[in-house]
């Protein structure tokens, strides 16, 4: 009998944040002293994997980085997260994937990406993959690697009777035929909304959104709101799950927390409503933190409910 927790693969991006922030955002060609430098570890797969592991799942991811000095922090980093990382390939020549990002005094920001190995994530490396992929009870893709990669993963998983869920972020076009062998899609306001057409505001707009990609075929839909919750169109659920009222001080990467903690509820077989509570619990934490990944929540440190 195989007593193991089951298995979440994330398949997706791993990138190094350099962080600066400055009192006022420099205008083009102009030179600003900045306040304060961090450096992290971030990217949209890496961040997912990791919220989950701290959330007691059993995590593997397959991503690419480069054989750089990044690309060997990314991996001592998610391998001290407790991740399965024997499919973190290193590139021998592609950069680390990095996003620069500048803050200013109102705590907006700027970020430029460079995806580098990211981007060489190919179909042959799911390949090699493939004894790994066919363990997982659920498989967590994005849009930071390239489109092809994750329209084989979905194909492959159609084949395999896997359940897909897809984080649409950042927001591309996709094909019509890939609905259909989405489990789960959960966009945010913004990739709804790119998504269908729909703006997304409120409860109201989210499930005409929602509908309409359930009407091209996606088996469940979650839209996150932000400070709103997250409105659910499931198969066997319809409506907003409210989000805890906390303190937000940083929001970035609130969404990774909340895709990697749903998928964790899923794989211990949570019904939808609770499964979605749980990843409103875990992002509100990860909001009244500052910083992306490492905002993520242990689950001793979930609120009360
Ligand atoms: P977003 O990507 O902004 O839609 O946020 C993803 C999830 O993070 C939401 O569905 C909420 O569960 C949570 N979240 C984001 N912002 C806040 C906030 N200000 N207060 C509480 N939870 C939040």
């Amino acid at each position: 009998m195989n007593t193991e927790r089951p298995l979440l693969v994330i398949v997706g991006s791993a990138n190094t944040d350099l962080v600066v922030h400055t009192p006022q955002f420099p205008v083009p060609g102009e030179t600003r002293l900045g306040s304060a430098f961090q450096l992290s570890c971030g990217g949209k797969g890496a961040n997912q994997a990791v919220a989950a592991a701290r959330l007691g799942a059993r995590v593997a991811l397959v991503g690419k980085v480069g054989r750089d000095d990044f690309g060997q922090r990314a991996l001592a980093n998610l391998q001290q997260e407790g991740l399965d990382t024997t499919h973190v390939y290193q590139h021998p020549e592609a950069a680390t994937g990095v996003a620069i990002i500048t803050v200013n005094a109102q705590g907006q920001n700027t970020i430029v990406v460079a995806p580098g190995a990211n981007h060489e994530l190919l179909p042959a490396d799911l390949d090699q993959a493939v004894t790994l992929l066919e363990q997982a009870a659920y498989l967590v893709v994005q849009l930071e690697i390239p489109l092809p990669t994750v329209l084989y993963l979905v194909a492959w998983a159609r084949r395999r009777g896997k359940r897909v869920v897809l984080n649409p972020a950042p927001a591309l076009p996709l094909p019509d035929d890939v609905y259909h062998d989405l489990f789960l899609l959960t966009p945010n306001e913004t990739e709804a909304e790119a998504l269908t057409g729909v703006p997304v505001r409120d409860a109201d707009s989210a499930r005409a959104a929602a509908q309409v990609l359930r009407e091209r075929g996606v088996r469940n839909v979650v839209v996150t709101l932000g400070a709103q919750g997250a409105f659910l169109h499931t198969a066997t659920y319809t409506g907003l799950v409210p989000a805890p009222h906390v303190e937000a001080v940083d929001t970035t990467a609130a969404g990774d927390v909340f895709t990697g903690a749903l998928a964790v509820a899923l794989t211990q077989n949570l019904d939808w409503e609770r499964a979605a509570h749980f990843a409103c619990q875990a992002a509100a934490v990860a909001v009244t933190r500052l910083g992306a990944q490492v905002s993520a929540p242990y689950r001793h440190e979930l609120l009360a409910s």
